[in-house]
């Protein structure tokens, strides 16, 4: 176990956590919301320190960032647990373990390791994903830091429901994140995934404010957040609060967990929801969990810049992070770098 850098005391018993929106006020021998935070004697504990339940070398693609050193490898690791408990889950074995099954397990893999096998398997960056990485924050932030050193970059793929605390400290380290911004009403965050709305909103203000790149995704489900109206906020949030540059990532549900009697979503919604984030003004809008190709087109004469099949880049046609064409700017990190490095 390893004390929590983001709690306070609140006397001689009580805690209170912040690292993430819940706010957990724990007592005594009890756990926050994520099942994976103790109070032991008036102090805040992490379950999770190296403690990796998931480690793969991931197309870079597959977060998804499509924006973010196109075509590398991202060394993808996660602990169990998660602050959210979303009925569609598509890791709840991973995710709601702690909670269901009141067991946390997992290979023993120390920051210092972690970095090693990045490099030594030629990842451009480290992706703190699968299950919610704000509940591992003190294990992903010293591999973050270690990674930076060795000239590794780091990505969250979050839900976006951490504090303003956690992303100031982690900052520095942090060169990008892919948000799941689930939809647009407080109702459905609160009857399906147990959390608020407002904070993630809040989180993605402060990520823009604080120079880390960002893209969202949304997962559309019928019945959930697929009316029109819902999809034009999110898309309209994005483009007023982020940018019209940020890459918006509209992804296809597929039944499973709490939600396998629903069908996947038609691929008439999606591309409506296509359709939809481009008349907001957005630059880059994709769909994700759909078969065929998704490519980056420049937003201003739309010459093909890259051509992708599943999460795999066929062609690279961007030259320093310009349209070959009309030369407009293509927004992102590393965008043009020789991806068959
Ligand atoms: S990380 Fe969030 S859910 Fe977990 S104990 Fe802290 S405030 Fe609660």
């Amino acid at each position: 176990m390893k004390e929590a850098q983001l709690y306070e005391r609140l006397d001689k018993e009580r805690v209170r956590c912040i690292l993430c929106s819940h706010y957990c006020v724990i007592a005594p021998g009890k756990l926050g919301v994520c099942n994976v935070r103790q109070n032991v004697d008036g102090n805040l504990y992490t379950l999770v320190y190296d403690r990796t339940i998931s480690q793969n070398i991931d197309p870079v693609e597959k977060k998804p960032l499509y924006h973010f050193y196109p075509g590398s490898k991202s060394y993808s690791i996660a602990t169990p647990g998660c602050n959210f408990r979303c009925s569609w889950c598509q890791n709840w074995e991973i995710s709601q373990m702690p909670r269901e099954q009141h067991f946390i397990t997992g290979r023993e893999a120390p920051p210092e390791k972690i970095v090693a096998e990045a490099l030594r398997s030629g990842c451009r960056s480290i992706a703190y994903t699968y299950t919610e990485p704000t509940i591992f924050f003190e294990y992903a932030y010293d591999t973050a830091r270690l990674a930076h050193e060795a000239g590794v970059a780091n990505v969250f793929v979050t839900n976006g429901y951490m504090t303003t605390e956690m992303l100031t400290l982690l900052h520095p380290y942090l060169d990008g994140a892919n948000v799941d911004l689930k939809a647009f009403r407080k109702k459905t965050y609160q009857r399906l995934v147990g959390a608020g709305l407002e904070p993630v909103l809040e989180s993605l203000k402060t990520m823009k404010a604080l120079g880390i790149w960002l893209e969202v995704t949304t997962l559309v489900i019928p019945g959930v957040n697929d009316e029109s109206d819902e999809l034009r906020d999110v898309a309209h949030f994005i483009s007023q609060e982020r940018g019209p540059e940020a890459p918006w990532h509209i992804s296809r549900f597929q039944p499973g967990y709490q939600m396998a009697d629903r069908p996947p979503t038609p691929i008439q919604i999606l591309q409506r929801a296509q359709e939809i984030g481009h008349e907001e003004g957005l630059y880059y809008v994709y769909l994700g969990n759909v078969a065929g190709e998704s490519n980056t087109h420049c937003h201003m004469c739309s010459q093909l810049l890259i051509q992708r099949r599943g999460y795999w880049i066929i062609a690279d046609n961007i030259r320093d992070c310009s349209c070959p064409s009309c030369g407009t700017q293509v927004s992102g990190i590393g965008m043009g770098w020789n991806f068959s490095e």
